[in-house]
């Protein structure tokens, strides 16, 4: 069986199935088997019925004597039953599972997982994990998986949707287990797994699912890890050793006079930290390989005029600069932004968006630059704003097609916290620049897990602040990573219903990803004048919008996001020199869930959120949802700098050696199918 078989094809699967597994993102054979357990209930200890102990959970098995459904006077239904083991009997209780009694029948042999309560004053075991046994003989027990799946055994508990539980997975993956493992399917090469002491994968894929004991799970962890880091960073490496062979960049001069009073002339001294990224960046422009660095930074770091003194240099080397953006209120907020940097020296900055096209030296703009643009100079260097929300194919092109017979240096910069063994990892072939230092005078946002009883109270406080001359953002529903109808239609639907709560006289504006991009800038324009008072936004366009009026940040459905996108859009209030605030609502009830956007409330540094997320929520939810290489580290522990290491020589090595892995066509394949789905930010 193919792995990348469509899991509607499987027998016993179907549409219905399909349908919902697609939200836990298993749409083929090869997903499924990659779906694995979060946790394992230990239900190892099968327990003599003479023996039981309330209050313990522990695992019986035995006959069913006796089994039958009791109506109860409210009308719902009670199954009780009898089982006995050669030591004693039990009852066994469950309820509003009528259909029970259809399969589990007098004489069935059943294996139950559960904890032993005292009703009465007798042991029963209330609504048990039951499995009907094979055969009456545990000693005849299943070769490679045990005999049972879901009781008596280390459980495993899956990451569930409406409508397919763990039970359903369980059955399934065992069942498709075999299949999949049957061909061979291990593309380690064989010295990497005897040098790192890796069991081989077919058993480590039955051991993470239905592992024998402690022992199966560790070394099942560790193989699987091992994949994980082992392919990512192969693949950073092979792109590393590509880049390097690609045309020459420019080799530019740095003219230092200009440079200081350039530096000089802004309004503000810069940090440290902003001091030592420039000088990064500037040596990397003096070298003929052309620069590939990411510049991380905090929300309001001030990473532009980093970007800006970089891409001066290169413009006074006579070569042109790109500014690409995600968006493009982005792309115009870019452009103002260094229009005003770039006036004092005399240098008009372009713009090239779908609706504005206008090109100059230095030129920002969206994915139009890919399409239609057409530089006047050769193009010595390129700046892409929140990298991760660009393509890798596309970024690719922004550099390669412009640039004639050079490559331009290229910087990336993003808002995301990555933590830097994360960084690392996912981006071994980049240099890496930190802004771990915000400019002074910068306030914490007062921020707020708010209780939805509250929230009339929340609009009169946003109303208070709006009438003493103040902004607000109230940050609505949405999906990503493209807005959709229905979600435009949540966004619309709630701008009416919350204009009701405001006073006639405040002006509500709404932003959407679907508006067309003249109306965009205009509500933009609006807000920043305030014009409007309340922007009410979906926050896809709003990243990195600079309003420094603005104190208020609500957010609606704040579950949905990861911390450290909750941070960047935090970050869009308390620019001014106004006390600041941030109101977080959620519908979900989960502690976990609460604890986690609590930790908002005392938390005010990126990194630090990303680190609570990375641990509770796993890397992905970095970025909120599946646009990065990070969902490629399913099961890798990120902070296990050890394996980490081990990985990454292991990859370079093997990249330096066999670059297009001639030697190891299972692994080639392997590495081809996951460039495919790593959309990556460099
Ligand atoms: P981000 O890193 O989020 O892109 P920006 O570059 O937009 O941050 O900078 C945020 C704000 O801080 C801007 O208004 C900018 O002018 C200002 N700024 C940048 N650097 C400094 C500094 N060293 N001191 C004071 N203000 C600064
Ligand atoms: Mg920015």
């Amino acid at each position: 069986m193919e792995a990348n078989i469509t899991i509607s094809q499987l027998p016993g699967i179907g549409q219905y199935y399909s349908y919902k597994l697609k939200r836990l993102a298993i749409e083929t054979l090869e997903d499924l088997i990659y779906h694995f357990p979060f946790r394992y209930d230990d239900f190892t200890k099968v327990e003599t019925i003479r023996n039981l102990t309330p209050g313990e959970k522990t695992s019986v098995q035995g006959i069913v004597w006796e089994i039958r459904n009791i109506r109860t006077r409210g009308g719902r239904f009670i199954t009780r039953a009898t089982v006995a083991d050669e030591s004693g009997t039990i009852e066994v209780i469950w309820f509003n599972q009528p259909y029970l009694t259809k399969t589990v029948k007098a004489g069935t042999p059943i294996s139950l997982s559960g904890k032993i309560e005292i009703v009465g004053r007798r042991c029963k075991m209330l609504s048990p994990s039951y499995e009907i046994l094979r055969s009456s003989d545990p000693a005849r027990s299943h070769a490679v998986l045990g005999e049972t799946l879901h009781t008596g055994r280390l459980v495993p508990v899956y990451p569930e949707t409406e409508g397919v539980t763990s039970k359903w997975l369980r059955a399934k993956i065992a069942k498709y287990l075999k299949e999949y493992t049957r061909n061979n399917i291990d593309f380690l090469p064989e010295e990497i797994k005897k040098r790192q002491d890796l069991i081989d994968l077919g058993s480590a894929l039955v051991k993470i699912h239905f592992p024998k004991d402690l022992e199966d799970i560790k070394f099942a962890k560790k193989r699987l890890s091992f994949d994980e880091l082992f392919t990512v960073q192969f693949i950073a490496h092979q792109r590393k050793l590509a880049w390097q062979k690609q045309k020459k960049a420019p080799v530019m001069q740095i003219d230092k006079v200009k440079v200081t009073k350039f530096i000089k002339n802004l309004p503000f001294r810069l940090t440290g930290a902003q001091t030592r990224a420039t000088r990064e960046i500037l040596a990397d422009l003096r070298e003929e390989t052309p620069a590939n660095r990411l510049l991380e930074g905090d929300v309001g770091s001030g990473k532009t005029i980093v970007a800006a003194t970089a891409a001066y240099v290169s413009l006074l080397n006579g070569y042109d600069v790109l500014i690409a953006a995600p968006t493009e209120i982005l792309a115009f907020q870019h452009q103002k932004t260094l229009s005003g940097i770039f006036a004092p020296v005399g240098i008009g900055v372009g713009i090239w968006t779908g609706s504005k096209k206008q090109d100059s030296n230095i030129t920002c703009g969206t994915h139009a630059l890919l399409s239609s643009f057409k530089p006047k100079r050769k193009v010595g260097f390129v700046v892409v704003d929140e990298q991760h929300r660009f393509g890798v194919a596309q970024r690719a092109k922004l550099f390669l097609d412009t640039s004639g017979e050079l490559t331009p240096h290229l910087l990336t910069m993003t808002a995301t916290p990555i933590p830097r063994t994360l960084a690392l990892t996912l981006y071994g072939d980049l240099a890496l620049s930190v802004l771990d230092e915000m400019p002074q005078g910068r306030q914490k946002i007062a921020t707020f897990v708010v209780p939805n009883r509250k929230r009339d109270d929340a609009y009169k406080f946003i109303e208070k602040q709006v009438r003493v001359g103040h902004q607000a953002f109230i940050i609505t529903p949405f999906v990503e990573p493209s807005e959709t109808m229905s979600t435009v239609k949540a966004a619309t639907v709630e701008f009416a219903n919350l204009k009701n709560h405001f006073s006639p006289n405040i002006k509500l504006g709404l932003l959407h990803g679907r508006l067309k991009s003249r109306d965009k800038e205009k509500i933009m324009e609006s807000f920043k004048k305030n014009a409007v008072n309340i922007l009410v936004t979906t926050p896809v366009v709003e990243v990195g919008i600079d309003v420094p009026n603005a104190v208020v940040m609500m957010i609606e459905s704040a579950e949905r996001f990861g911390l450290a996108q909750l941070h960047q859009l935090r970050g869009r209030v308390g620019r001014g020199k106004h006390k600041s605030y941030c109101l977080l609502f959620t519908d979900s009830a989960a502690q976990n869930s609460l604890r986690r956007l609590k930790s908002m409330e005392k938390v005010h540094v990126g990194f630090e959120l990303a680190e609570i997320d990375l641990k509770m929520r796993g890397p992905g939810e970095i970025f909120g949802l599946s646009q990065s290489g990070f969902t490629q580290l399913k099961i890798a522990d990120i902070s296990d700098e050890v394996l980490i290491s081990k990985a990454q020589n292991e990859a370079k090595n093997l990249a330096q050696e066999d670059p297009d892995l001639k030697k190891y066509p299972n692994l080639a394949q392997k590495i081809k199918t996951r460039q495919l789905d790593f959309v990556q930010p460099n």
